[in-house]
């Protein structure tokens, strides 16, 4: 192990840096979510700056789509993990571990971008079922696809795991409710992991709060909002590339806002 503890870049740092062309050539990407949204837009840039990327969503029909993106802007061929992180049991995403281990051989990367919004609802009148799920999708198969996949990402020489947070989880707000919750326990469980972990493996986890960004999800969210005034997803990446490279080896335990001031 290389000595890696020590945060070597600033937040600011992160969020501005300059990717290097080839910053993530041999590395290979999973991301959830990876059908839409932020979690497409990283998928094709992960592979833009040479990484093979695993990804994995619900609807297939978007997952070969993205497949397709890659394919034409000439990146590593990718592969399509079809899994609904509500209903897949731990069993199936070790499955998954071990299908990574024998076809694709290494896992440097895992980012955890899928997520679901809920209701915005006052929590005196939450619908169980609604928040049952949104912990489904947001922190506990977010838990369970980490620990499967953990012995690929600790053979990683410098392994790294990125959670999706929000301002609503850093700082929980009425009526965001089960997905408010969801946040602020990732947050929680990527401090946990980086305690228990720090010492004994390079792999390092941290979150990543995008912040406002024009998205289906943010739309549904704020339905009254003009998506022009929003960043894209394309506008957010460098954080997102910086956390997956080895620049950004010693930098552990952050919660990184993309945009700050949200
Ligand atoms: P989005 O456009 O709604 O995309 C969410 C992605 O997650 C989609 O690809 C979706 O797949 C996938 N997903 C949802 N449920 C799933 C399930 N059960 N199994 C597998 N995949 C599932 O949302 P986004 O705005 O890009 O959000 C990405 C992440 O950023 C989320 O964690 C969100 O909480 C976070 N975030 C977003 C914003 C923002 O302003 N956009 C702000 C703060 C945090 P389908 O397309 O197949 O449904």
């Amino acid at each position: 192990m290389t000595d890696n503890n020590k945060a070597t870049l600033s937040h600011d740092d992160i969020r501005n840096f300059v990717p290097k062309s080839d910053c993530l050539l041999g590395k290979t990407i999973l991301v959830t979510g990876a059908g839409d949204g932020i979690g497409r837009v990283a998928a094709l840039t992960y592979a833009s700056f040479g990484a093979t990327v695993l990804l994995l969503g619900r609807t297939s029909s978007k997952l070969e789509y993205v497949y397709d993106e890659i394919e034409s802007l000439g990146g590593a061929q990718p592969a399509m993990l079809p899994m609904n992180l509500e209903s897949a049991t731990f069993a199936e995403m070790q499955q998954l571990e071990h299908m990574i281990h024998k076809e694709v051989g290494a896992l440097d990367g895992l980012l955890h971008n899928a997520g679901i919004l809920g209701s915005l609802t006052p929590l005196e009148m939450y619908d169980v079922n609604t928040f049952a799920e949104v912990m489904k999708v947001n922190l506990t198969a977010t838990f369970m696809l980490t620990q499967a996949m953990l012995p690929r990402l600790k053979d990683a020489p410098n392994g790294s795991i990125v959670f999706t947070s929000s301002a609503v989880g850093t700082n929980p707000r009425a009526f965001w409710g089960a997905y408010a919750l969801s946040k602020q326990a990732v947050e929680g469980m990527s401090d946990i992991f980086t305690q228990e972990t720090k010492n004994t493996t390079n792999l390092r986890f941290n979150c990543i709060n995008p912040g406002a960004t024009r998205t289906n999800m943010r739309a549904h969210a704020y339905p009254g909002e003009n998506p022009l005034s929003l960043k894209t997803p394309e506008d957010i990446m460098a954080g997102y590339v910086c956390l997956m490279s080895d620049d950004s080896i010693g930098v552990r335990g952050q919660v990184v806002a993309l945009q700050p001031k949200d």
